[in-house]
């Protein structure tokens, strides 16, 4: 009887550990709440098996062993249902004591119930009767066992009711669905309960079968919901979809598992097997530890890692990594520009400060003469200081010309106006000015041009003279001693196109590399300390820098610092004939000292062998004939260009305003008329158009010329429209004067060249 015993429970205690196995292994598959939903149903099904036994025993003996099994399954089914709820719902926690004592108090009665043969705790009496549908146990209950029933059905209730306030609160339609079916299923076998106990089923109690067939329901639908409910199939997916790369290691850093993304990432992961030691621990640990941003393949990535704690022993570790290229990228941009920003701000301070002094300079000279001059009787002293007013004017002019210049280039109000023009013109002006520049310094001064370069191109020469002007200035300004060479090549691009390469060395000061990158760049004068004696904006190169790169050229500087520099630049132009720069210019010319260079007489004769110079002179000799109005509300402005038509014996006459101008001309004829664009009251444009509605047989033959010190891009197009025929920019030089003279001749047909 005892081995009977010992078998007994030893089959017993194999029941209870094959389900214990069988937990564990699902609880290592399972989410941690759902563990409670295997116990739970585990227990209704050891409930169900019970009753199912208990419907088969034929003596008191099977029936009671057979309760037994029922209640070890019953017991706890409670327990786990509401626990699980509880965990699922979010509903506020019960404190884990409570839970505990349940467990406890469930425990005892379990107990009770064994051995209730022995005492009448549970049941006052237990008796195995052969009636209603089949024979089964009848039991007189105690309190306890009521007492039991109601904590069993008050813990199904709380479960109830949370799922209930999940329901409420759940953020998708389906899930709240969901959760009511959940609810309605969980209350069947509390009805079956409370019927058993009101009406009885003639000794058929339908509580564990209830049970049963609601917890299978219960599942199918949790299961079946899986596939739909978004925020289940989030829970899946997060891992393999994540936007992260996500790699688990265990304690020892032995690869286990990585997303598609961490393989993206590190895609030497495709090649590992799980249990391989993860090889860039080390880097990744090191960019996490010290919140450094991991740069991998070039790319920039995020990082993040905790440690897989069990029972607070550590199983292993999750890295994580978040793609942050376009963020870092971004940063960086940022920050590139906050220095370029705060350089620019801090460049654009030191030029007001440099301009005020340099515009200061020459203002003071003109004052200060001005004033000398106006208090000197003796006429040779005031011949002393006009060339020195006026080379003073030039310098203020030029200044006020280069931040003019650059704030067109700034607004993209610079206009390349390509025309046909003769190299050489350009070239002979610009070592011309050079030469007079490098006046007394002790400076050779060499001209390199190449003799094949075409004669004639097309292209804006007035901003190629700039740019030479602008280069080989500084190459005067900055060079002390030694030599200065300028050189000019072509290089052949088929189909009549030529690259002008124009090139400017000299021994100068040189520039250090550091400050190469500034000199194209606004208002960066370099190496101040060394160069302050030297008059300069810091406008010029980045000027030129701009028309160069308008007329789709390009540039370079080499230095060298302490001994000179090498300012080069290519600028596309069309070549126009077959002419070529004469022969003779083959040879470096060295210029002497103080001895002005310019090209050879004969070389700025035409093709023809006609001199144009003498042409021109002869031309302007004929403008004496026109008829001329000058109009401008500034009398200074009419004394000057009164005084330049003069040159040429043309006695002007003048008015102060747009309104006088239109008057004069209803009376009067004139051949031309120099027009002021910005007057008070009526401006150029609105006299010229009045002008050209006069009722009199002059009013559209009269050339009208706008005078203009805004000469922005698109101005001549307003210019033209309102009926002027040309414009001429303020101040007004003899050279640009007589030009304008010239094709006034020309539209007259006043103009009989020999050509
Ligand atoms: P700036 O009016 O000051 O000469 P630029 O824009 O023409 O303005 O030149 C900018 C700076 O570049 C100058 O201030 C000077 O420091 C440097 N630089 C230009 N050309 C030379 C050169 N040939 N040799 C040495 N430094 C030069």
């Amino acid at each position: 009887m005892t081995l009977y015993y010992i078998l007994l429970a030893v089959q017993i205690f194999a029941i209870f550990f094959g389900i214990f196995g069988l937990v564990t292994l699902f609880s290592s598959m399972l989410r941690p709440e759902a563990k409670f939903l295997l116990g739970a149903s585990i227990c209704t099904i050891i409930f169900g098996v019970g009753y199912c036994m208990e419907m088969v025993a034929r003596s008191l003996e099977a029936a009671f062993l057979s309760l037994c099994v029922e209640y070890l399954g019953l017991a706890y089914i409670g327990l786990f249902f509401a626990i699980y709820i509880e965990k699922i719902s979010g509903a506020k926690k019960i404190p884990r004591i409570i839970w505990y004592l349940i467990v406890v108090y469930e425990t005892i009665t379990l107990l009770l119930h064994f051995s209730s043969r022995y005492h009448t705790v549970f049941y006052k009496s237990i008796s195995y009767v052969n009636s209603g549908i089949y024979p089964h146990l009848e039991q007189e209950m105690t309190p306890w066992f009521h007492l039991f029933m109601v904590h069993i059905a008050v813990l199904v209730l709380y479960g109830a009711v949370n799922i209930v306030r999940a329901a409420r609160r759940a953020p998708s339609k389906i899930r709240r669905t969901q959760l009511t079916r959940g609810c309605i299923i969980a209350l069947f076998p509390l009805l079956a309960m409370v019927y058993s106990a009101v009406a009885g089923f003639s000794g058929y109690e339908p509580v564990s079968a209830v049970t049963l067939i609601a917890v299978g329901f219960f599942s199918i639908v949790r299961t079946a919901g899986k596939t739909t409910d978004p925020v289940e199939l989030a829970y899946s997916e997060s891992f393999s979809k994540a936007i992260a790369g996500i790699i688990i290691l265990d304690s020892e850093h032995r690869y286990l598992d990585a997303n598609d993304k961490a393989r993206k990432i590190f895609p030497e992961l495709d090649e590992y097997n799980t249990g391989e030691i993860f090889k860039k621990w080390d880097i990744f640990m090191d960019a996490c530890r010290m919140n450094k941003r991991l740069r991998l393949y070039g790319r920039y990535y995020s990082t993040y890692f905790y440690e897989l704690l069990a029972d607070g022993k550590s199983i292993g570790f999750v890295l994580g990594a978040a793609d942050v290229t376009i963020m870092e990228n971004q940063v960086r941009e940022l920050e590139r520009l906050k220095v370029m920003a705060e350089e620019a701000s801090e460049a654009k301070t030191t030029f007001l400060a440099n301009m005020s002094h340099e515009m200061r300079t020459p203002l003071n000279a003109i004052i200060g003469l001005s004033e000398l001059a106006q208090r000197e009787d003796s006429l040779p002293m005031i011949k002393e200081y006009l060339p020195m007013i006026l080379n003073s004017g030039q310098m203020l002019l030029d200044i006020i010309s280069d931040v003019l210049d650059f704030s067109k280039a700034e607004a993209g109000k610079v206009d390349i106006v390509p025309v046909q023009y003769d190299i050489k013109e350009v070239l002979s002006t610009a070592i011309n000015m050079a030469n007079i520049r490098i006046g007394e310094k002790n400076i050779d001064f060499i001209v390199d041009v190449d003799p094949k370069l075409p004669r004639n191109l097309i292209g804006d020469d007035a901003r190629i003279r700039q740019i030479i002007v602008n280069f080989l200035t500084n190459a005067v300004k900055y060079t002390d001693r030694g030599f200065i060479r300028f050189s000019v090549d072509r290089e052949d691009k088929g189909d009549n196109k030529v690259d002008l390469i124009i090139k400017v060395t000299d021994s100068g000061r040189g520039i250090r590399e550091e400050d190469i990158d500034k000199l194209f760049t606004n208002f960066s004068r370099v190496d101040i300390k060394n160069n302050r004696n030297i008059q300069g904006t810091g406008l010029g190169l980045a000027i030129c820098g701009r028309l160069i790169k308008l007329m789709n050229g390009d540039y370079t500087v080499e230095s060298n610092y302490g001994k000179g520099s090498v300012f080069t630049c290519t600028i596309p132009q069309e070549a126009v004939g077959d002419a070529t720069i004469s022969a003779h210019q083959r040879e470096e010319l060295h210029v002497e000292r103080n001895t002005p260079f310019v090209f050879d007489r004969m070389d700025i004769v035409g093709e023809d062998g006609q001199n144009k110079a003498e042409s021109e002179d002869d031309i302007l000799k004929r403008c004496d004939v026109l008829r001329m109005l000058i109009v401008d509300d500034n009398v200074i402005n009419i004394k000057v260009l009164t005084s330049m038509l003069k040159l040429h014996n043309i006695v002007p006459d003048s008015v102060t305003s747009g309104k006088d101008a239109v008057e004069k001309l209803e009376k009067q004829q004139y051949d031309v008329i120099f027009m002021d664009h910005m007057m008070p009251e009526m401006d150029g444009i609105e006299a010229t158009e009045r002008i050209r509605k006069l009722d009199v047989p002059w009013a559209n033959d009269v050339i009208i010329i706008a005078c203009t010190a805004n000469a922005i891009k698109g101005m001549d197009v307003v210019f033209k429209e309102s009926g002027m025929d040309e414009y001429i920019c303020k101040p007004i030089k003899v050279e640009a004067l007589n030009k304008m003279l010239i094709k006034c001749l020309e539209l007259k047909g006043l103009k009989e060249l020999k050509d």
